[in-house]
């Protein structure tokens, strides 16, 4: 399904270069030993902006919850529909969510609380590799 193109800005170019280079990785606060999804400038916890170094993961989490989108306001998804929406907890923080349609799985198909594992997929029209989730079999 069509994706839609990121827009690095300072913050995100280097989540988004790692993608490209099909890593997954997320903040990691050295001084609370916290890591950190979506970026931020700041520490969540401690506020710090000079502890926070980028952090690779392992790419495994576990779907928390779904829904199944069908009448999306975002008109270049509505070709799609029905898509799966779901939110993936990411395994070495439980606390960290991504978003995935889960690419792979029928809709209305997820096996919730199953185990998932990130994938790179390229967008239309773009050389931007984006970060989706697949369920392991
Ligand atoms: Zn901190």
């Amino acid at each position: 399904m069509p994706k839609q193109i990121p827009v690095p800005n300072e913050l995100s170019k280097p989540f988004w270069d790692a993608c490209n280079q099909r890593k997954l990785v997320v903040q990691n606060c050295t001084s609370c030993n916290r890591l950190q999804y979506p970026p931020a400038q700041n520490c969540a916890k401690c506020g710090s902006a000079a502890h926070l170094q980028w952090k690779q993961v392992k790419g495994r989490g576990h779907i928390l919850e779904y829904f199944v989108v069908r009448d999306s306001r975002i008109r270049r998804l509505q070709a799609d529909q029905p898509f799966n929406l779901a939110v993936i907890t990411l395994d070495e923080d439980p606390g960290l969510n991504f978003l995935s349609n889960l690419p792979g799985t029928p809709p209305g198909e997820v096996p919730v609380g199953g185990p998932v594992e990130v994938m790179f997929e390229p967008v239309e029209g773009s050389d931007q590799l984006i970060h989706e989730w697949r369920v392991v079999k």
